[in-house]
């Protein structure tokens, strides 16, 4: 009696054990299945918000989305691109998400979901640093002005070109955008303040800033629209949080100091 006793506990134990073992293994891989890889829309040369520094990605957009993924305990994988295919690729389903230093916009609120607010910017007159002659917008009249495809810079551009009476050439990425200027190509170009306040302050690039900023652009995380609303909440509570324990300060002050 007794020995049967002590086999069944062995018994028990045993079927106790191995169930509670088979039970850990079986949502470890169902975790496992359910962690989609969110694709991460990034356009990397676009510093302080996003650079890559060999084979890192660096920035203060990266940093973002990496702790608001953390936070939230979703899994991302970034996807860079030129700007101007970060929206066409998320409507052919390529992206999930994008951080690119993307203004929330009326126009892109037709296609995307944009997370709250997480950075000021706004839209500014560049010119060499020799030009003495514009000293706004409005001096533009009867110039070529460089822009990024598809960006709120080239929209400006664009809507106000006959009233501004100034020709409009486009590129891919804000260092040919540069280029052209510091050439002498184009008489200005139109780019977010802080980038390119950020890239004079980095090197010297032969280039300034003229005039007031043109618009009060705001930066938003981007979602599909209506498909992905419970990673947009996930998002913006993240981004919540990271406000909140003091991480986006951090992020902020590591690029752009004090
Ligand atoms: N903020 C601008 C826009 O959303 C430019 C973004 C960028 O060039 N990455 O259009």
């Amino acid at each position: 009696m007794k020995k049967l006793g002590l086999f069944s506990m062995f018994l028990i134990l045993t079927i106790i054990i191995s169930a509670c073992g088979s039970n850990d293994e079986k949502n470890a891989g169902e975790k496992e299945k359910s962690q989609k890889v969110y694709k991460v829309g990034v356009d990397t040369t676009y510093p302080p918000f996003e650079f890559k520094e060999g084979n890192d990605y660096k920035g203060i957009d990266i940093e973002l989305i990496n702790a608001i993924a953390k936070d939230q305990d979703f899994k991302i994988k970034f996807s860079p691109m030129d700007f101007g295919g970060i929206i066409p690729a998320m409507q052919a389903n390529q992206l999930d998400v994008a951080i690119a230093g993307m203004s929330i916009t009326e126009e892109r609120k037709k296609v995307v979901d944009f997370s709250t607010p997480y950075f000021d910017a706004g839209l500014t007159v560049v010119v060499k640093k020799d030009n003495t002659s514009t000293k706004s917008v409005d001096d533009l009249k009867g110039k070529t002005i460089a822009v990024k495809k598809g960006t709120t810079g080239a929209k400006y551009a664009q809507d106000n070109s006959k009233k501004l009476g100034i020709k409009v050439v486009q590129f891919n990425d804000s260092p040919a955008m540069f280029q052209e200027v510091a050439n002498g190509n184009a008489e200005a170009l139109i780019e977010d303040y802080p980038v390119i306040s950020y890239a004079i302050a980095q090197k010297d690039l032969g280039l300034k800033i003229v005039g007031d900023r043109l618009n009060g652009d705001q930066y938003g995380i981007a979602v599909l629209k209506g498909q992905n609303q419970d990673l947009l909440k996930k998002i913006n509570d993240g981004l919540a949080n990271l406000k909140k324990d003091g991480t986006y300060d951090e992020i902020l002050k590591t690029y752009l100091g004090e």
